[in-house]
């Protein structure tokens, strides 16, 4: 049997209710193979980067414990692409579903399609932001902790979706928003990513 790896999956949407795709993809997630999910990020509103002319995206960071190898792992996050209707035609345009692999345990890949850590997401505050809200001291192999990646990046574009507690009313709803997303555990440990 495979060991248990801590990885953490970015989810992003900008398409056709991206919120409530990126909600049903937390269940999709837990729904695959030899896999938990161990904590869910906040949502995020963040600008489209690299291709602007598009609406904005929803993005979150799940993080997991699995036995999936990184390549059966990325075979069944395609799948749940497929069934949220995902079309790849513009390289970083609009997507109803995607899923990256950011980190699977400490390991760096550098395969035929798959690298991780993901190539981009040590410059990308919409992948650091909910990466730290469910892992505060990840580390991005080769690159640095992500929190401080992203202090040095800054929030620009990247803004934590709130909804209003459901007792209030418009007048009260500004002070009483809560985060969107919950933390299922483990967000103050001390260890490293392959310290397990
Ligand atoms: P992007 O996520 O960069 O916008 P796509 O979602 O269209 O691009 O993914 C294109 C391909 O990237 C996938 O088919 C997959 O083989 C490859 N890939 C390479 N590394 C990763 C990773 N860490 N996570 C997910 N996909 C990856
Ligand atoms: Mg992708």
């Amino acid at each position: 049997m495979n060991p248990t790896v801590t990885a953490v999956v970015a989810l992003g949407s900008n398409l056709d209710d991206p919120e409530a795709h990126v909600k049903r993809a937390f269940a999709d997630l837990a729904r695959l193979p030899e896999t938990w999910v161990t904590a869910r990020s906040a949502l995020y509103r963040t600008a489209p980067v690299g291709y602007a002319d598009q609406p904005a995206f929803v993005n979150a960071c799940a993080r997991i414990e699995t036995r999936l190898a990184p390549r059966a792992l990325l075979d069944g996050l395609l799948a749940i692409e497929r069934r949220h209707g995902r079309v790849r035609d513009v390289p970083n345009g609009p997507r109803t579903l995607d899923l990256d692999i950011v980190l699977y345990g400490g390991a760096t890949i550098d395969g035929p399609g798959l690298s991780v850590p993901h190539p981009r997401a040590h410059e990308r505050a919409f992948v650091l932001a909910p990466l730290v809200d469910v892992w505060p001291q990840a580390v991005i192999p080769g690159k640095g902790t992500a929190r401080e990646l992203l202090e040095t990046i800054g929030m620009e574009g990247v803004q934590p979706l709130v909804i209003p507690a459901p007792d209030q009313g418009a007048r009260g709803q500004a002070s009483a928003a809560i985060h969107v997303g919950s933390r299922l555990r483990g967000n103050d440990d001390k260890r490293g990513n392959d310290d397990k």
